[in-house]
């Protein structure tokens, strides 16, 4: 009995202690984990930045006011530096990098204020053709990552899965599955469906497909985030059908890196924004989001002279695709096995992948390893192969080919590469030419386009053609509905060439559009990276500086942000972000990563 009252008793007194205001007001107990003083708060919205201190206590923003007691575990003074919710990533890649534990703080993104990243695109989500939605988010969870991270299952995996690359519509039963493997992520935790209807095996599938896999995420809340079937020419039929999309399905639609590539094809934006925003006036969710550079792809060098030019009617004695398939063909299951492993990023693999890979048909396999041994081929082509410089050369002796390969360089360069103005020389032998442009160049050299392009191919530069315009990046950033979203990957530091855009994308926006071109004020940049994201994954407690809302926060210096990233040397950390604050735990101090990885895996399905 005794037992019984003094349990009661001890009950009351924990009840007194851990509730009664004087335990928790007494002057030395700290009231707060972090206090944030004297900053000017961009809180998400429009406004300009107000002056005003911010309290935050287990993970959460509990208090704002202009001025609040120094009564915390820790004090930030934030004179002189600006307060914002922590960016939100709209698109990126980087789960493939962060399958690496070395990856997985993604410094490059919490260097840029980034405190969120959404993973899966493109149709390419590595599961659950590597493993399942629910085995990756428990790594990550119990191994730590660096910002918090949404995924969503990519189309392009299911269908490889359930149909190989092969181009045809699926079977009734195929497609059942395909719809299986869907809702299985769903019921995991994805936060919806991704699609790259340009790559293989996306651009197999027709509209229908894609209608009945975005229905599967609808009762889960989920989204659609599509890479459209067109970026160049074809840009507003590919944004017609993410709009038909969205109306036969009801689900959240949102274009990925939103742009229209090539000279010829600048200014369809206007068109392709009409229709979404007729769309939206319509009731449609449909938004986009937009990285701010005029050029594209992860490895943006492009030959300037194009690959049947180079190599002519030459073609069948150099090493081709079909041959490597013939010798791919050769070779046993396991052997095949051992080279898929060999030149594939995702390694070691996980069981499912293993048993995956087993389960294939020979020549499925062989599909397999030749797409992933494509990027080894692609290093064995153009002027680096000996054999095909030589052949090369052989038909610049002969004038009636001499002249063709140079009609085809020009058409190449004014068609394919919106213009030798639009071409940038970034690493050349001859560096007083880096970072002109191929007209530049021309001009010094006193040589035709054409002539220069081949000589600058023929000395191994790497040159990059701006495929997007000024105009149509601004005239996309201005729209209320378009966030940002990197398209970058979380790379290796200091290894291979990769797009800027990795390491610079949020405080390169702000700095260039909002404070040096003023195309748009800072507090709309701060928005399109903060609440309009969290609006468009429907996230309840992310993307504002309020109370109640998770302690995500960004302290920028906006006077010394510095993104000194470039084409030729990418593997530079941006500057200006202070102090970064991810789920109430400081990640970066004073300009200095903390070694933290609080970030989380937010999950659609509670
Ligand atoms: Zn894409």
């Amino acid at each position: 009995m005794w037992i019984k009252k003094f349990l009661s008793f001890f009950t009351l007194l924990l009840t007194f202690l851990l509730f009664s205001p004087v335990f928790f007001s007494g002057e030395d107990v700290p009231q707060y984990d972090v206090l944030i003083k004297n900053g000017r708060i961009y809180d998400g919205s429009l406004k300009e930045a107000l002056k005003a201190d911010l309290a935050l206590k287990q993970g959460r923003i509990v208090k704002i006011s202009p001025s609040l007691e120094d009564r915390a575990s820790r004090i930030i003074d934030a004179e002189g530096l600006f307060v914002t919710p922590g960016f939100i990533d709209l698109h990126t890649h980087v789960d493939e990098g962060m399958y690496f534990p070395e990856n997985r703080a993604c410094l490059n993104f919490l260097t840029q204020g980034v405190t969120t990243v959404i993973v899966g695109h493109c149709g390419a989500s590595g599961w659950p053709l590597v493993e399942k939605a629910e085995d990756q988010m428990k790594r990550w969870a119990e191994e730590g990552i660096g910002p918090n991270s949404a995924l969503l299952v990519g189309h392009g995996d299911v269908r490889r899965i359930v149909m190989g690359e092969e181009d045809r519509a699926p079977t009734p039963e195929e497609l059942e599955k395909m719809k299986s493997l869907v809702r299985e992520a769903m019921e995991q935790g994805a936060s919806g469906l991704s699609t790259g209807l340009i790559y293989v095996p996306g651009n197999f599938s027709k509209t229908d497909e894609i209608i009945e896999l975005v229905k599967i995420v609808k009762p889960y809340g989920g989204i659609y985030h599509t890479h459209v079937r067109n970026e160049g020419p074809k840009l507003i039929e590919a944004i017609k059908e993410a709009i038909e999309i969205a109306e036969k399905t009801g689900v959240p639609t949102h274009i990925s890196h939103f742009k229209v590539l090539g000279k010829e094809n600048w200014g369809k934006v206007k068109e392709a924004c009409q229709l979404i925003e007729a769309a939206r006036s319509r009731g449609l969710k449909i938004t986009a989001d937009q990285y701010p550079y005029q050029f594209s792809s992860g490895y943006p060098y492009r030959s300037l002279i194009p690959r049947n030019t180079w190599l002519g009617g030459n073609g069948k004695e150099v090493l081709q695709a079909e041959d490597l398939i013939e010798v791919f063909d050769n070779l046993r299951d396991s052997e095949l096995i051992e080279i898929y492993k060999k030149t594939t990023p995702y390694y070691p693999f996980s069981l499912n992948h293993e048993e995956f890979l087993k389960n294939l048909s020979h020549k499925r396999l062989v599909q397999l390893v030749f797409r992933s041994f494509g990027n080894v081929t692609q290093i064995l082509q153009g002027p680096e192969n000996f054999k095909e410089r030589m052949l090369f050369w052989q038909r610049m002796k002969n004038p009636e080919e001499g002249s063709t390969i140079r009609e085809e360089v020009r058409n190449h360069i004014e068609k394919n590469l919106s213009g030798a103005e639009n071409v940038i020389v970034a690493i050349c032998g001859e560096k007083e030419l880096e970072g002109k442009t191929l007209k530049e160049v021309a001009e010094i050299k006193g040589k035709s386009i054409e002539d220069t392009a081949i000589e600058l191919e023929l000395m191994g530069a790497k040159c990059i053609p701006f495929q997007m315009c000024e105009d149509d990046i601004e005239y996309i950033m201005k729209k209320e509905y378009v966030g940002t979203g990197s398209d970058g990957t979380s790379p290796f530091y200091g290894i291979g060439l990769t797009h800027i855009r990795s390491y610079s994308t949020f405080l390169h926006k702000i700095k260039k559009y909002a404070l040096e071109r003023k195309a748009v004020s800072v507090a709309h940049v701060i928005r399109s990276q903060t609440s309009l994201p969290a609006e468009i994954m429907n996230w309840k407690d992310l993307g504002w500086i309020k109370e109640g809302y998770r302690a995500d926060i960004a302290i920028l210096d906006l006077e010394n942000l510095r993104t000194e990233t470039s084409i030729s040397n990418p593997h530079v950390y941006s500057q200006g972000v202070k102090y970064l604050i991810i789920n109430g735990e400081l990640v970066i101090e004073e300009g200095r990563y903390t070694g933290k990885l609080p970030g989380r895996v937010i999950k659609l399905k509670k």
